[in-house]
């Protein structure tokens, strides 16, 4: 399957396979198509590997799946060897695996950094990619594997006056390499989602002044992090086959956990009750586990959430702030929910305070306020905790142009059509890691990761055995599988929530349910499943002979 030696790339240089992105998936990619010997070049906008964890280095920045499990499964000797010096690492820590990923693999020398991809497009006559970067080259290339993320594209709110103002400011999901201080400063922050929740209480132990400007409040459960111990990671270590394969078969989410085997209102009060504090008090999303009927049914919802909100009010000392922090507009877990250090407890400091720009929006930001009701909070920094155009927003980025000149956005202008979430029909040979309509961000994403990766590098072998030169999502294919999507989702409670996952929190975004909720387990089977049927479903095509002249 060498693209170079294809009389068809015209380009400078000719590839079996680009990769956009060099997070956990590009690079896992990268890894998996050198053991195949297909050639591949990865091209990442950033100056380093890690991706998310490369660019959201903002004050208490960590993962909430915790290390042990947040980590690749590819290679045993990593899991074995590498030490997680906490339940839940702190980016730093992260990161410094992503690069060590990179060295004892050897992945840099395929990797061009600072280069994001910007045009993508397909000839129809070579089947090949044309790809386009931003150092203005073009290269060719059999396969696109857009290993671009689902939270890569920082989202800066459209207020009024926010480039008036005179102080830094800063994104969480853009955060400067160089340690920013706040000693001393009267700081201002928009957003309480995952990232605002895990930043305020760090930002208000420096900050003469904390300013927290809530349009939503969140159901955020304790993470209660903790140094590990050398026994806890042995025990981990020891039962990691175990450990990975009930991640990816058994938890919907993709997370090592004891199932739930009942429904919330199974229990009475006092039981459930004791359970909830139990799950409390072990933190972390497995909360979410406790019962197997909490995304499902409105009322076994609503327990969850009020021992949540009144476990708020028993930790925020003023009523009226307490009240403001409980989530009351939609259920539990159908926003992402959150895993904190503190959060709650900060609203007690005197030096932190809670502003409602639901009830009264911010009326603009002057050089050195914002101001709300027609009052100005005046700060000296501004940190946006505004999340992502999660998804599709780095694909939508890409000019991408498939069959007949047909670009991806226009394809997906009315929301996003893929088949598995891997590819969208019309466009053959273009892959998507965790793509819209496959679990992915509703999953541990590394789970999620490596499942498509693997199922990638598979289908690719598939083809060279085959003689294959082009795939595509049949059309029917995909509208099932989009139809499947959503009928699962709105089987639950999920799509009653103005969430990210449905794309509300960009004004415009169509409102579809991205993620698919059928669990990775199931998911898995069905992608196994379809390959094991000659890849069903997709339409494989054969490189055209060349003509015999005329006799
Ligand atoms: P990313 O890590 O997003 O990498 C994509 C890369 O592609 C980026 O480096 C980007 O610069 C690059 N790119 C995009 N477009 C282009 C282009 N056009 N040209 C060149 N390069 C491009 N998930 C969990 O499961 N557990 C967690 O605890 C967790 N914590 C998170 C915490 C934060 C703060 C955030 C933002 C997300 C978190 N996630 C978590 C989700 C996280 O995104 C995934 O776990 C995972 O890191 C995604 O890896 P990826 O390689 O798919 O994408
Ligand atoms: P987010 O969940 O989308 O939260 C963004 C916050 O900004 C919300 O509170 C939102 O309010 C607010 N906001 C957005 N635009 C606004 C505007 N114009 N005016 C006022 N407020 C505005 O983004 P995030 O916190 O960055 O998290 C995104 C995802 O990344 C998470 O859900 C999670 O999957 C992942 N993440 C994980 C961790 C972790 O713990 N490991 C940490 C960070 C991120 P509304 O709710 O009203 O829209």
């Amino acid at each position: 399957m060498s693209a170079q030696s294809s009389p068809a790339h015209q380009a400078s240089e000719a590839f079996d396979v680009v990769i956009v992105g060099a997070g956990f998936a590009g690079m896992y990619m990268l890894h998996r198509l050198r053991g195949l010997g297909l050639s591949a070049r990865v091209y990442e906008q950033g100056g380093g590997v890690g991706g998310t964890w490369y660019w959201n280095r903002y004050p208490g920045a960590r993962c909430d799946v915790e290390s042990m499990q947040y980590s690749y499964s590819f290679s045993d000797e990593l899991q074995q060897e590498w030490d997680w010096s906490e339940r839940y690492a702190p980016q730093p820590e992260i990161l410094k695996y992503a690069n060590h990923v990179a060295d004892r693999f050897d992945l840099r020398r395929d990797i061009q950094f600072d280069t994001s991809v910007d045009r993508a497009e397909f000839d129809e006559r070579s089947n090949a990619w044309s790809v386009t970067t931003s150092d203005g080259r073009t290269v060719s290339a059999n396969f696109v594997v857009l290993a671009t993320g689902c939270l890569s594209n920082a989202r800066k709110p459209d207020i009024k006056g926010l480039d008036r103002f005179k102080g830094p400011v800063y994104h969480t999901g853009n955060w400067p390499h160089e340690p920013v201080d706040f000693t001393g400063l009267r700081v201002g922050i928009i957003g309480t989602g995952s990232s605002g929740i895990q930043s305020v209480p760090v930002i208000a132990e420096q900050a003469k002044h904390l300013t927290v400007f809530q349009r939503t409040p969140n159901y955020s459960i304790p993470a209660h992090n903790a140094a590990l111990t050398p026994a806890e990671r042995q025990k981990f270590r020891d039962n990691y086959p175990e450990i990975r394969r009930f991640a990816r078969w058994e938890a919907r989410n993709g997370i090592y956990t004891d199932l739930p085997d009942r429904g919330a209102l199974d229990d009475g009060d006092s039981e459930r009750r004791a359970k909830y504090e139990a799950r409390w008090a072990r933190g972390g999303l497995t909360f979410m586990s406790v019962y197997n009927n909490l995304g499902l049914d409105k009322a076994a919802n609503d327990t969850a959430a009020s021992f949540v909100r009144e476990k708020i009010a028993e930790t925020v000392k003023d009523p009226a702030t307490a009240k403001l922090l409980q989530p009351t507009t939609y259920p539990i877990g159908t926003k992402r929910i959150c895993i904190d250090t503190d959060y709650f407890d900060t609203f007690n400091r005197p030096n932190v305070s809670l502003v409602d720009i639901k009830a009264s929006p911010i009326e603009e930001i002057t050089e050195n306020a914002v101001r709300v009701a027609g009052h100005d909070h005046e700060i000296d920094t501004l940190v946006l905790a505004t999340g992502f155009d999660a998804m599709t927003g780095s694909v939508a980025r890409i000019d991408i142009r498939g069959r007949a000149g047909r670009t991806l956005n226009q394809k997906w202008a009315e929301g996003p059509k893929t088949y598995l979430g891997l590819m969208s029909a019309g466009f053959p040979n273009l892959f998507i890691i965790t793509g819209p309509g496959s679990p992915s961000v509703l999953s541990n994403m590394i789970v999620s990761i490596e499942q498509h990766v693997d199922w990638i590098a598979d289908c690719l072998v598939h083809m060279r055995e085959q003689g294959l030169a082009t795939m595509e999502a049949d059309v029917s294919a995909e509208e099932k599988w989009v139809a499947h999507v959503n009928e699962v989702a709105h089987g639950t409670l999920y799509p009653q929530a103005n969430s990210w996952y449905m794309g509300a929190n960009i004004p415009g975004k169509p409102r579809i349910f991205m993620p698919y909720i059928g669990g990775v387990g199931a998911y898995r089977q069905i992608c196994n499943d379809v390959a094991a049927k000659g890849y069903e479903g997709f339409v494989l095509g054969r490189a055209a002979q060349p003509r015999r002249a005329a006799s």
